[in-house]
């Protein structure tokens, strides 16, 4: 073993010698790494901080749910903590690295079997390795009407990491939270437990019905460390007859925060199932390195964004949905959301009006069930490998846009940065869904990144905002964010399912 492996937080070297022989034996030599050449992977980050203060002492790859329960138990036995990473693409929020040095990453990439997809309930059952690609190409080689919700990261991530880190997708089923039913869970002392109807003998309604009896405790296992999920149940968008994206711009942010409330009220009405509202410089980024936009000292000005988006022939706001249905109902709604947009002083465009545009491809491909990866784009903006994505959540109204933007733009740009961001506007709340792009090998750029985050987060915190989901270098001061009573509360779950701190510690900022 290299002298510079960081162990597990009070282990001595014996001590963890011993836990890897321990492990190995359960689920292969190969299947344990230590090597630092072989955790390279593990250890990448992209996010503002050291990768020594994420790096794990050593990755486990468990094959089956025994192999799971009985890695836990041992993990209890030598108090080796365990990180669990699904398909480990958490890119911009720690990638597959830790919360904290020395933990060991449970990688459970090889449980990847799609347990069942019904196409008559328009539901799966699936592993936690299985990724969105792998099920899409499940659905299509056997023709089976059933469009996937995924994250623009989409054909690499999978289903059950994103929905219990609370990944957000483009389709009917896009809050991916609302739309998993029924877990398998090993609990921090070994035991394994199915939610909801699993519990039931033979859980016939195990991926029907959300709530089962008694407590609702499937929320406990996201976005924390209570438990290693080893199965999700999904619920599948069913293949509308017919679907129709289109377009709504507009040049001033008083016609996009009008946008903001009429894209709310068109959802509460159930006329639009999914909608975004991105800022020009987003899309561009994707596509053009920053150096060919501009120069100059800091942030891009915006009589700079405005030549750049004239020039792109494209409007500085720009909303995006879908309507789904037969086309006597697209009809009908797209009438509905002509009205809504009107009084906005919005151009609405249709998907021929709009012609071959790679960008309105791409979100219509992600509201209809077809993932690329265009949105990886974004990493050539800047080069060098740094992004941490800043999601800020609010209520969908107008008032509240136009503040979100204000804060953002400003304090991003009081660090260099540029405005990369959208929203994505729900019946009520709207994720302000923000890039920060930054270059990871100059050290100076990269502090300011990590300074410029934290700035975000106070800002915001005394406007009464804060971030749904955050990386792992800042999971402690969100936490603080959250108030001591649901630190507390946390805890006080932490300690009593998992006294000896085995699953995840740090994750959320809790610890037992
Ligand atoms: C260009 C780009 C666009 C992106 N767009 C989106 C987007 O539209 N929406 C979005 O949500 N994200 C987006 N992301 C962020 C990220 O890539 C996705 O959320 C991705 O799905 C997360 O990675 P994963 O699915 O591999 O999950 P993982 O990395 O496997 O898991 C995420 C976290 O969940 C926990 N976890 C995972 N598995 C388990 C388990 N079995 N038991 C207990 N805990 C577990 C762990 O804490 C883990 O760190 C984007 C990233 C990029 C680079």
């Amino acid at each position: 073993m290299n002298d510079s492996v960081i162990l597990p937080e009070g282990l001595t070297k014996a001590e963890f010698t011993k836990a890897i022989e321990a492990f190995r034996a359960v689920v292969g030599v190969d299947n344990v790494i230590v090597d630092l050449d072989r955790l390279v992977p593990y250890t990448k980050i992209m996010i503002p901080e050291d990768e020594r203060l994420h790096q794990p002492s050593a990755v486990i790859i468990p094959l089956t749910v025994d192999h799971v329960q009985k890695v836990v138990g041992l993990a209890n036995q030598y108090k080796t903590p365990l990180w669990p990473i699904s398909t480990g693409r958490n890119f911009g929020y720690g990638s597959a690295a830790p919360a904290t040095a020395g933990q060991i990453v449970i990688d459970l990439r090889r449980m990847n079997r799609i347990i069942e997809v019904d196409a008559e309930m328009c539901t799966a059952l699936v592993e936690p390795g299985v990724t969105y690609e792998q099920l899409r190409n499940y659905i299509e080689e056997r023709n089976l009407p059933l469009w996937l919700s995924f994250p623009s990261s989409g054909p690499i991530a999978g289903p059950v990491g994103n929905t219990l880190d609370r990944g957000i997708g483009y389709n009917r089923y896009g809050e991916h939270m609302a739309h998993f039913c029924g877990l398998e869970v090993v609990l921090p002392n070994g035991d394994l437990v199915r939610t909801a109807m699993g519990g039931v003998k033979g859980g016939a309604a195990w991926q029907a019905y959300r709530w089962g009896y008694g407590p609702w405790v499937d929320g406990l296992f996201s976005q924390s460390n209570l438990g290693i999920v080893t199965k999700m149940g999904l619920w599948l968008m069913r293949k509308p007859p017919a679907s129709m994206t289109f377009t709504a711009v507009w040049n001033h942010i008083e016609g996009a925060a009008k946008g903001v409330e009429a894209l709310r009220n068109l959802r509460l009405n159930n006329v639009l199932e999914n909608s975004l509202l991105g800022h020009v410089l987003y899309g561009v980024a994707c596509e053009v390195p920053r150096t060919a936009l501009y120069n100059g000292a800091g942030a891009i000005p915006d009589e700079v964004i405005a030549e750049i988006a004239r020039k792109a022939g494209a409007p500085i706001w720009n909303a995006i949905a879908t309507l789904y249905g037969t086309q006597e109902q697209i009809a009908v709604n797209f009438k509905i959301v002509k009205e809504a947009f009107e009084p906005t002083g919005a151009i609405l465009l249709t998907e021929d009006q709009v012609g071959p545009n790679r960008f309105f491809r791409h979100w219509q491909g992600a509201m209809t069930g077809r993932p690329d990866l265009v949105e990886f784009g974004l990493y050539n903006y800047r080069g060098g490998g740094g992004s941490v994505w800043f999601s800020p959540l609010a209520p969908a109204r107008a008032e509240d846009f136009k503040k979100q933007v204000g804060l953002v733009k400003t304090t991003l740009a009081e660090f260099g940065f540029d405005y990369l961001a959208g929203f994505l506007v729900g019946g009520r709340h709207m994720e302000h869904v923000c890039e920060i792009a930054f270059d990871r090998t100059d050290g100076e750029e990269m502090q300011r990144a990590y300074r410029c985050y934290d700035k975000l987060l106070k800002v915001n915190a005394e406007a009464g905002y804060a971030v749904y989901r955050t990386n792992t270098a800042f999971m402690n001061k969100v936490a603080d964010i959250y108030g001591p009573a649901q630190k507390k509360f946390n805890q006080t779950l932490k300690r009593a399912l998992d006294p000896n701190g085995v699953i995840a510690p740090g994750k959320s900022g809790i610890f037992a």
